[in-house]
């Protein structure tokens, strides 16, 4: 299964694909997920999530590169299509319910993953290395003036950076990870048109590839007004290598503390999309499955949470559903926790693709 997810794929589709397959992939969404549907409202069709063709959605829900979400395959004339969206910009300002679209990957690229980081656990058992500073490189994009255009402040800013340091140190709960995070640059851009970014746009495209800097240890952090009820997305590490301008995390600009997208503006959507540019999947990924997020010490879950609904227990395996975790689905103020096993994830997957 290649992993080819925008570079490419974007470019030499972009003029030929219609709405049954635009050109979104890994997108971190925070929709309304029907009842019924796939995690990402999206029907199942790759029962063993190795097989997804582009435009496919796997069991989980999930975005194979260049896959439909359900209110992209609303434009079936495909008129939007270099846009990558087909939804009112004004309507995606609050999403009604977290739902994530980064894409999950498939069994072979996930046992392809484990093999790599457990390589690196064979090798890395010695010292354990200190404090990790990740340079953040913000990127604000923005249609003019005031944070109703994205023009976030530096308070929000600065305020999302403490979130996500006291979240990385545990200082919320959970365990303490090695990571610590350190505001390199913030840059602002005003652009009407990459302002209202879908996710595999070719508007993110463009972005991405005027602004990103750094090398793989640098989070570039964009904020924008994202379509189609989305609050960000982010890339995994093992992508960087073939796609290395895709790299970073894309956040709604309302998410950040202190902007409007309650009860999602408190910034814990920043906390989950840097948990997946870190490596680690979403709690309920493969669901009541063996390998489930491949994390030992976060308990199976059958299917994300959207409602801090406490005692809840969808598998049968030990243990009730990780409801407070950065990688379910709930709302900010539920949210406080990694594991210890997410933690170590996070570092492995550090030492073996971003250092
Ligand atoms: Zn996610």
């Amino acid at each position: 299964m290649p992993t080819n997810r925008r570079w490419g794929y974007a470019s030499a589709l972009a003029l030929t694909l219609v709405a049954a397959i635009p050109l979104t992939a890994g997108g971190c969404a925070e929709e309304e997920a029907p009842e019924g549907a796939g995690v990402n409202g999206q029907p199942a069709t790759d029962l063993d999530g190795d097989e997804a063709l582009p435009g496919s959605a796997d069991e989980h829900g999930a975005t194979e590169p260049g896959a439909a979400r359900p209110e992209q395959a609303a434009d079936v004339d495909g008129d939007d299509l270099q846009a990558g969206v087909s939804v009112d910009p004004s309507a995606a300002a609050t999403p009604a319910a977290r739902a994530c679209g980064t894409r999950t990957p498939t069994r072979a690229e996930a046992a392809h993953t484990e093999k790599r980081l457990d390589e690196t656990r064979t090798l890395a058992s010695a010292a354990p290395p200190a404090i990790i500073t990740i340079p953040v490189a913000w990127h604000v994009i923005n249609k003019g003036p005031g944070t109703g255009n994205g023009n976030v402040t530096e308070q929000m800013i600065t305020d999302q950076m403490d979130v996500l340091n006291e979240a990385y140190a545990g200082d919320t709960g959970g365990a303490a990870t090695k990571f610590r995070f350190e505001l390199l640059s913030v840059q602002r851009v005003t652009n009407a048109d990459w302002f209202n970014m879908g996710s595999g746009s070719l508007e993110e495209i463009e972005a991405k590839e005027a602004l990103r800097v750094g090398g793989p240890e640098t989070l570039n952090i964009y904020t924008a007004n994202l379509l189609g009820g989305l609050l960000g997305w982010a890339t995994f590490p093992d992508w960087y290598e073939d796609y290395p301008l895709d790299d970073g995390v894309v956040l709604l600009h309302s998410s950040l503390p202190g902007g409007s997208a309650s009860p999602y503006n408190l910034g814990d959507t920043a906390t989950h999309e840097v948990g997946h540019w870190l490596h680690l999947y979403h709690t309920f990924q493969d669901g009541c499955d063996k390998y489930n997020d491949y994390v030992k010490d976060t308990p199976q879950e059958g299917s994300p949470d959207f409602d801090c609904t406490e005692s809840r227990d969808t598998c049968s395996a030990a243990g009730m559903d990780p409801i407070h975790n950065f990688m379910d689905y709930s709302d900010d103020d539920c949210l406080s926790e990694f594991t210890p096993g997410q933690a170590e994830r996070m570092l492995t997957s550090w030492q073996t693709y971003r250092r």
